[in-house]
């Protein structure tokens, strides 16, 4: 029989590990990465939780992922109580039986391992092209390179929130809200240290992450008031120096400042005709959590497990019905995911109130289990 066609639309984390994860099914993948050059440019990092690092390890992306990523073993959250004084409200610790608090790593260091992988996988074609249509070719889609058509059973759009070919596609079936806020992204290099404790400091002007990568380098994730983004980088810079300092010696800045405009996102509708979104195509959570790709990671399980059992039973994976089955197992759950890190950052901006459910949390290792396993692994319904 005939294998059949997967084309995904997106060469950033999503398309790229949604590639080599199917490529385990027997079908045939086109990767369309779009602007590439754009990809390779980010100092930006991301925490994978422990039961995600488990998934990503057997898609053998490198011959050891635990060499590649830096496990974090401890999570320290303060808050500011004089300014620009903080204390300890909370502490998590995992390091026992192999568990850690999650693994961090360096976007573009994964994006390289993947792309180096994929080169070597015979059922994935790399195409760097930007898709501005997707057409009916009879009952499949199809999509147009250099005036030569391609078909395919299903289409799984992995754009990222911002594509225009996702909102000509899926109009305005969307709940999104705006924070009115900035993430600021960079990297220090400083003195050696034992660096496996990750640190949030819920300051009165935004939320500031010290996110190790390794025993010399800390990435930071700053969230703060959009008019922020008026003060210049010197500024910033000299901001990021003063509140790192308090754990990290000899800082230097070894990228840029990157910004990016915070929202809250998610699509009603994941699939319509053969078309699938995935990853920040489907939802967008604030990055407090660190979870974004961590759900994505999650509905990559789901799909491919679904995907695999219909395909070795002969069955067309574009199909509403198959498509409509993995909608159900995902929706209610990302859907009440969303809506509860949504509440917990609007919660978490109410000082006092934040301060006293952190320090009831950190009394109780049952209460902190319940949340670590719901970031590990997600809701299970
Ligand atoms: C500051 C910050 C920190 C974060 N930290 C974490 C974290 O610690 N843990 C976590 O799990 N998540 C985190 N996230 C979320 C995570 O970064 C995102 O979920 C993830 O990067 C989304 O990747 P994506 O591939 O879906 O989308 P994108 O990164 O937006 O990529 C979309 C890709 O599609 C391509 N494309 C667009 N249109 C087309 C087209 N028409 N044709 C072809 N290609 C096209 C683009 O060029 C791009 O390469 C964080 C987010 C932010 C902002």
């Amino acid at each position: 029989m005939k294998r059949q066609k997967i084309c995904i639309i997106g060469g950033n984390l999503t398309g790229l590990v949604t590639a080599i994860a199917l490529s385990k099914l027997n079908c045939q993948i086109d990767l369309i990465t779009g602007n590439v050059n754009h990809n390779n440019q980010s100092n930006r990092t991301v925490a994978i939780s422990e039961n995600n690092f488990d998934y990503l390890d057997k898609l053998n992306i490198t011959k050891s992922l635990a060499k590649e990523m830096w496990p974090c073993s401890t999570m320290k959250l303060y808050t500011e109580n004089k300014t620009e004084k903080f204390s300890k409200i909370f502490e998590l610790k995992k390091d026992h039986k192999n568990k850690k608090v999650f693994y961090m790593t360096e976007n573009l260091k994964i994006i390289k391992l993947m792309t180096d992988k994929i080169r070597k996988i015979k059922s994935i074609s790399i195409k760097n092209e930007k898709i501005s249509e997707i057409c009916n070719s009879g009952l499949l889609k199809s999509i147009k390179i250099n005036n030569n058509k391609f078909k395919y059973n299903l289409i799984i759009v992995c754009a990222g929130n911002n594509s225009s070919l996702v909102k000509n596609l899926f109009r305005d079936q969307i709940i999104e809200n705006s924070y009115k806020e900035i993430s600021i992204t960079t990297i220090l290099n400083h003195g050696l240290l034992k660096n496996n404790t990750v640190r949030q400091i819920f300051l009165d002007n935004g939320t500031l992450a010290l996110l190790p990568i390794s025993n010399a380098k800390t990435s930071i994730v700053w969230s703060i008031k959009e008019n922020m983004k008026e003060k210049n980088n010197s500024f910033l810079k000299k901001k990021i120096k003063f509140y790192a300092k308090n754990y990290l010696n000899n800082i230097k800045f070894t990228t840029n400042i990157e910004y990016k405009d915070l929202k809250f996102f998610i699509r009603k509708k994941c699939f319509q005709d053969r078309i699938l979104l995935f990853g920040d195509a489907l939802h967008v959570v604030h990055p407090f959590v660190g979870q974004g790709f961590n759900m994505t990671l999650r509905d990559l399980a789901s799909l491919e497990k679904i995907l695999n059992k219909k395909i070795n039973l002969g069955l067309d994976i574009g199909s509403s019905d198959i498509l409509s089955e993995f909608s159900d197992e995902i929706k209610p759950r990302n859907f009440a995911f969303s809506i509860g890190v949504d509440f917990l950052k609007r919660y978490f901006s109410l000082k006092k109130l934040r301060n006293n459910a952190l320090k009831i949390l950190n009394r109780s290792n049952f209460a902190k289990d319940i949340f670590f396993n719901i970031a590990d692994k997600g809701f299970k319904f």
